[in-house]
């Protein structure tokens, strides 16, 4: 029954503000990990995108405009993760609040000392427990420009991320995922690529991975979709537990 409504719900709003063809195109053009899907999921995700715009609220701000084909471009983005979880998966949250550049957020951080810092990092993009995805423009529109890159990707992932609490790389798995491997080869991962560090070698993935474990989930995701074929040929465990998480197979 409920699910009879939701349907009904969905038929609606995709009836009611379909997303036009020429930006559709234009947003598969701009976005790699949906142009290599083919038809049926592409169907998909054009539905998922209609009504991710229908429920988020996109806020551009500090005098950046945001055109139809702007918002078409970044909700393609956004549901390239969702596509075989479904948009509840993004449930809990309703703004994404987009700068023209990268941001500087000001904030207080109390360290453990009980010393308050303002801290003055700039950021390509954000992601709030529970409140909204702060996101750089400049930043989407390089999505893939740089091999494996994908802001608005790596941002989702840390919403995925702490679905089930902080983010720690550690997503809620599916019922037969095995929670002990899916540890075991993140960490794995993880120590591989610091020894490689130490020794001086380059990394097949941003560094920026080895912040810590939520950062390392997000980066890795990022790369499963952009660059799917590198990242199954560098950490083929990791890829293989993605593909599980995520039920997708990008390469
Ligand atoms: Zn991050």
């Amino acid at each position: 029954m409920f699910k009879a409504i939701r349907n009904w719900h969905v038929r609606r709003v995709v009836a009611r503000h379909p997303i036009a063809e020429p930006l559709w195109q234009a947003a598969l053009r701009r976005c790699a990990p949906a142009r290599r899907l083919g038809a049926s999921d592409q169907a998909s995700l054009r539905v998922l995108a209609t009504l991710f715009l229908e429920r988020k609220s996109l806020e551009p701000v500090q005098g950046l405009e945001l055109d139809e084909a702007d918002r078409v471009l970044l909700a393609t983005h956004a549901c390239i993760p969702i596509l075989k979880l479904g948009l509840d998966w993004y449930d809990g949250w309703h703004s994404v609040i987009v700068y023209p550049d990268a941001f500087i957020p000001r904030r207080t951080q109390v360290d453990a000392a009980g010393v308050v810092h303002q801290t003055h990092t700039v950021l390509a993009g954000e992601a709030w427990g529970r409140g909204p995805v702060i996101l750089s423009w400049a930043d989407v529109l390089e999505a893939g420009k740089k091999p494996g890159h994908n802001v608005v990707i790596h941002e989702m992932a840390h919403k995925l991320d702490m679905l089930n609490g902080d983010a720690n790389g550690f997503p809620p798995l599916h019922r037969r995922m095995d929670r002990r491997v899916w540890s075991k080869t993140l960490s794995a991962a993880w120590d591989h690529l610091r020894e490689e560090r130490r020794h001086g070698l380059p990394l097949p993935i941003d560094p920026y991975a080895l912040e810590n474990p939520a950062e390392f989930f997000a980066v890795v995701s990022e790369q499963f979709f952009e660059t799917p074929a590198a990242l199954q040929q560098h950490l083929p465990q990791v890829y293989r537990q993605l593909e599980q998480f995520y039920r997708q197979h990008p390469y």
